[in-house]
């Protein structure tokens, strides 16, 4: 009888790693989850670990890796389940993700940290995925060649894929429950390229930051209180409207991710013009780009998030540095803040 009972335990320990891994206990208010949860012992995934199997994701150290923020992305033309087995191929993982319809799939509970950022800076953090959570949407992302559905924006060749009402909708509620429940400051709700210029270009000058902030509350976008008259801001030499798009947080990514590319100076205005001035993404600070960063210092330098009731100290101490140091360059923006 004893080969029966191992037959009968080595059925079950089987059994036990193909399982479907279970339902976690994870719920956000407004917002229906569809649960596809990424288990890292799935028999299905590659192994490469020491333990045997892909490791996707790891549990969040408490006090030391606290969640700060959002991180969207887009999925470059696949779909939820091309999405996925490209994550188990590549040990990397996204918490959510959004299909074009607005189903919302949760794969992995914000408790644990996931692999979606990459080498990233923003406002003196580093490698974001342990701060970060990251929200995945299905969508083509661009080509570049004419392609059907496809624009074209200002300044750029690529043809941009807009997002579906529904997707963006599901997003704002997403992103509105995870701010609410994690208490997250709107203007750390970025996007791929924001904390990796020139290395992502995700989720691109389509997905609308603007309307999710005015219409739905969610993250954070300048509004125009004050209208700007640009002759007043001229002493501002190219040099100050960088370093004011580095105070908001851009940095540039180490010299070897700009190896086939002249300037990295390009892509970080690229990546802030893809956020905030997504009418014109040269990547040169044209007249467009020139009145989005006066508009948006004018607004963020006072604004106080409704989620934290805090307001963004990087930039505020970033801004007053540059503004002590050459005062006459930057005395137009004396009369508003
Ligand atoms: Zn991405």
């Amino acid at each position: 009888m004893k080969w029966y009972f191992s037959l009968i335990s080595c059925l079950f320990a089987a059994q036990a790693l193909c399982m479907k891994p279970y339902v976690p206990l994870f719920s956000l208010d407004g917002v229906n989850l569809t649960y596809d949860h990424l288990d890292n012992s799935q028999c299905t995934a590659p192994r490469s670990d020491s333990q045997g199997f892909q490791v996707m994701y790891r549990l969040r150290e408490d006090n030391k890796e606290e969640i700060l923020g959002i991180v969207v992305h887009y999925t470059a033309g696949s779909t939820v389940q091309g999405a996925i087995d490209s994550f188990r191929k590549n040990g990397v993982s996204a918490h959510f993700m959004i299909d074009e319809g607005g189903e919302t799939y949760f794969h992995v509970d914000p408790k644990y940290i996931a692999f979606h950022a990459g080498a990233s800076h923003f406002a003196e953090m580093s490698s974001l995925n342990k701060n970060f959570l990251g929200i995945e949407h299905v969508s083509l992302g661009f080509k570049e060649e004419e392609y059907p559905g496809g624009i074209q924006v200002p300044g750029d060749n690529r043809y941009w894929f807009p997002y579906p009402e529904e997707q963006i909708k599901a997003s704002a509620m997403l992103i509105n429950g995870l701010q609410k429940k994690y208490h997250i400051a709107g203007y750390n709700i970025l996007g791929h390229a924001d904390i990796a210029p020139g290395r992502k270009s995700d989720p691109g000058p389509l997905f609308p930051y603007k309307k999710l902030f005015n219409e739905f509350g969610v993250g954070y976008f300048f509004t125009e209180t004050h209208p700007i008259n640009l002759e007043n801001f001229a002493q501002l030499t190219d040099e100050d409207h960088i370093n004011i798009i580095k105070s908001i947080g851009y940095t540039p990514l180490d010299d070897k991710f700009y190896k086939n590319d002249k300037s990295k100076i390009h892509h970080l205005i690229q990546a802030y013009q893809m956020h905030f001035a997504p009418e014109c993404i040269s990547g040169k600070l044209e007249n467009c780009t020139k009145r989005a960063i006066i508009q948006h210092v004018i607004d963020l330098y006072n604004y106080v998030d409704q989620y934290t009731g805090e307001q963004h100290k990087y930039f505020r101490n970033t801004f007053d540095q540059l503004r002590e140091k050459n005062p006459g360059q930057f005395q137009g923006f004396s009369e508003f803040i």
